[in-house]
């Protein structure tokens, strides 16, 4: 007995030493220790023995117990430690490895020309408003004061989706809605995208982006337009820019004017981008018609107004010297990212 005691020891002993997993250690306890296990059946046949031999045998099988159960404790907090260890090790970050490449967009230099323009008139007081690309009949021409015989009402200029809806031919509705909506004193400004029934060439696109302006307030006078879109062709172009206004028409101003700044390119020398004029065409403005204002319910004794629109591609071609508006939608990302 007792030299199967030293021998269940030993065998213990051996087999935790070389156990790799907790559940190798925790089978040498089930072999040991365990209801079948090799040290209870020691003790359980104890039973034929003398009183001294059981005292004897029973004190050395319990000693030989609280050894093993001292060896698998051991066991499993080593074998605990390593399997962290282990797990820290598979998680760890290596710093030095080289990160995945992200490649990040540029912006097209539609976005980055409405964000320009967009800037300036904030930083002049003005809020940005929108309006729906489809827009009504009434909202695109009637209340903008081009009435029924009006040409570009003309069906083969414009999209029309039936005869009181159409794809909007310029931002202006957005005046008529900001009229109807809001109160003066009222300064906004409109970026949008519009739609005419234009063939593709080198200028002409059927999808394009305008910018509206508006102010209506008490006493807004011409020089007030003028002192706006002076400024704002200044912050634009550069400080050394000079304005000029020509007389116009449009429907819904009175009197109109177009602007044209001294060509940011020659310095008003005369150059391709100016086609030797100096001048370059940059907006259409005018004093707001007593007849749209009326139509947002605005006392038109009491307040006056300027409105002003300008097609976005045209400044961004100027600025950037793009030579066909179609390069702008073909979306070659070799044109898109030269405007990093
Ligand atoms: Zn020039």
């Amino acid at each position: 007995m007792k030299e199967a005691l030293q021998q269940i020891l030993e065998d213990a002993k051996k087999r935790l030493q070389e156990a790799q997993s907790l559940q190798e250690a925790e089978d040498v306890r089930v072999k040991m220790l365990g209801k079948k296990g090799q040290l209870t059946s020691i003790l359980k046949s104890m039973g034929g023995l003398s009183p001294e031999e059981r005292k004897e045998l029973g004190m050395q099988a319990n000693k030989a117990k609280g050894e093993i159960e001292a060896m698998l404790n051991r066991t499993f907090e080593q074998l605990k430690e390593k399997a962290q260890e282990a797990k820290f090790k598979a998680e760890k970050i290596d710093v030095t490895e080289p990160g995945k490449e992200f490649k990040l967009g540029t912006k097209h230099p539609v976005t980055i020309t409405i964000e320009e323009i967009s800037k300036v008139f904030k930083s002049m007081g003005f809020t940005l408003v929108e309006g729906p690309e489809v827009e009504t009949v009434y909202n695109n021409f009637d209340a903008l004061n081009a009435g029924p015989n009006h040409p570009a009402r003309d069906w083969t200029d414009t999209f029309y989706i039936n005869d009181d809806v159409l794809l909007r031919t310029q931002t202006s509705p957005v005046q008529v809605r900001t009229l109807k909506s809001q109160k003066p004193p009222i300064r906004v400004f409109a970026p949008g995208r519009c739609f005419r029934c234009d063939t593709p060439d080198a200028t002409h696109s059927p999808m394009f982006h305008q910018v509206e302006g508006l102010v209506v307030d008490e006493g807004i006078t011409m020089a007030d337009l003028k002192g706006v879109l002076d400024s704002f062709a200044k912050q634009m172009f550069g400080e050394e820019t000079r304005t000029k206004f020509r007389p116009h028409h449009f429907p819904f101003t009175e009197p109109s004017a177009e602007m044209d700044v001294s060509c940011f390119k020659c310095g008003g020398k005369g150059c391709r981008v100016c086609k030797g004029s100096g001048w370059i065409e940059i907006l259409g403005c005018g004093m707001v018609h007593p007849s749209v204002l009326k139509v947002g319910g605005i006392d038109t004794e009491k307040y006056t107004g300027f409105a002003f629109g300008m097609g976005v591609e045209r400044v961004a071609m100027l600025k950037h010297e793009i030579d066909d508006i179609r390069l702008l939608y073909e979306n070659d990302m070799r044109f898109i990212e030269q405007f990093k």
